[in-house]
């Protein structure tokens, strides 16, 4: 057994030793190439190797690598916090920098509670939440997470805010039309308000587009509109985490910004850096800032860490880098066509039910039936065997399955570096399929047994 695995969590498992990386590609101590496919945790979103990363990370070393928040600022900070004001949407201008996306959604958390503090409404402290939702492991974040198995062992712990139904139409829309299923979310998102009572909410949080939780699934485009407007009827704080779905992954630098709806704060991470640091962020409007700034004048939070310059030359680095090569652009055409192409696929597949996404964000939902829907027992640990064949061909997919039996489903998501090329998809889909006929052998063989 290599050292390395008495740090890692599964302790049964060897990992192969990543030498090094290239644009999509990844290579083992072995040689062995895999496509980059899920971008790690969706976060390498630049792919590899960057010459130009590494040299903005080499200047700023060479400048200074840290220094204290609260003694002083920096440029590469200072910078950072104006690009990411310019790239928002609305009057969210101000940025607190964490080092993970559970560190950004909550102080997104924390800031919305500060909020309705400053404002004398002390009592405006409960968050909503959704089931299928994952917005980060440490306890606070995980409280606001309706991801079963990461929830199940720390449960007697946690607050019980996840209260309201995640729009999931694959199952949802079977005997509603999406008009009325989104009444029905709406409708049940007032009736959590109004059981809390509205002077005990501070905020409704949820991912635009669920990730780990559920595989990539996408709200219809008046959602949150309708989310929004019951939000805001009853003095509730909106917070969109934008952790897994910022900074181009859906084919818009933000998520919400395929449903013309403004957050309060807004929580980023993974390819805000594209993994080449850690570095994360809330994102916090004028409207939220203003009885802060009239107030206690601090965010009541921070970490030793935040705004760390190498991180934030690194970060800024990345978000030119984006810009510079139309990346956003380039998420939206190879996500149509991987999309489409995984459509091909899923025709003549017995067990892929549901495809889904936008931009280089894309769900596939795995399914023992297509007509019924139903899913594969648990026991058969579908999702884990697909990561794993889809391993075995050197392709890496991320897996997405909350753990409710019977309410979610097992899903992957293929989410590709954002500069990927058209001919790398068709060979990122190619693998796929390879891994996707074992799938099939293999669980339809399971079945039949
Ligand atoms: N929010 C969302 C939507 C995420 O997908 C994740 C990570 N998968 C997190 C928060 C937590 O981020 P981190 O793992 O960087 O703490």
């Amino acid at each position: 057994m290599n050292q390395t695995n008495l740090i890692k969590p599964v302790l049964d498992h060897e990992y192969p030793l990543i030498t090094h990386g290239k644009g999509i590609y990844l290579y083992d101590e072995q040689g062995k190439q895999y496509i980059d496919g899920s971008s790690g945790a969706v976060t390498a979103s630049i792919g590899h190797g960057v010459q130009e990363i590494i040299d903005a990370m080499a200047e700023q070393s060479k400048k200074v690598s840290f220094v204290y928040r609260s003694q002083f600022s920096t440029e590469a900070a200072e910078k950072l916090a104006k690009k990411i004001s310019e790239i928002s949407p609305g009057d969210l201008n101000w940025s607190f920098f964490v080092n993970s996306g559970s560190e950004a959604t909550e102080t997104a958390m924390k800031v919305a509670i500060q909020y309705w503090q400053e404002k004398g409404m002390k009592t405006k402290n409960k968050i909503i939440s959704r089931w299928m939702s994952y917005h980060g492991i440490t306890m606070g974040a995980l409280s606001m997470s309706g991801h079963i198995t990461r929830r199940q062992l720390f449960e007697p712990m946690l607050e019980k805010y996840p209260s309201v139904s995640a729009p999931y139409y694959y199952r949802d829309a079977a005997h509603k039309t999406i008009e009325e299923c989104d009444d029905f979310y709406a409708q049940e998102l007032e009736k959590a308000i109004l059981r809390a009572g509205k002077d005990n909410v501070a905020a409704f949080i949820a991912e635009p587009m669920i990730g780990a939780a559920g595989g990539a699934l996408i709200p219809s485009d008046q959602y949150f509109q309708k989310m929004k407007a019951v939000c805001d009827e009853y003095d509730v704080l909106f917070i969109a985490d934008e952790v897994m779905t910022g900074m181009g992954r859906t084919g818009k630098m933000f998520g919400m910004e395929h449903f013309n709806v403004i957050p309060d704060i807004m929580a980023t991470g993974k390819g805000m850096s594209a993994g080449y640091t850690p570095m994360a962020a809330t994102i916090v409007s004028e409207k939220v800032m203003e009885p802060i700034l009239n107030g206690s004048k601090i965010i009541m939070s921070g970490h030793t860490f935040s705004a760390n310059p190498q991180s934030a030359a690194t970060s800024l680095a990345v978000l030119n880098y984006i810009e510079k090569n139309n990346l956003v652009e380039n998420s939206a055409r190879m996500g149509a066509y991987l999309k489409e192409k995984i459509n091909e696929l899923a025709r003549t597949s017995e067990i892929i039910g549901d495809v889904r996404g936008k931009g280089l964000f894309v769900g596939i939902e795995f399914v023992k039936d297509k007509l019924t829907k139903k899913s594969f027992a648990r026991e058969l640990d579908v999702v884990n065997k697909i990561v794993q064949l889809n391993f075995d061909e050197g392709l890496l997919v991320y897996p997405a399955n909350a753990g409710a039996e019977g309410l979610t489903g097992d899903a992957v998501i293929l989410s590709p570096p954002l500069t990927i090329t058209k001919e790398e998809v068709d060979e990122l889909v190619r693998r796929f399929a390879m891994a996707l006929g074992k799938v099939e052998r293999e669980l339809l063989g399971e079945l039949s047994k």
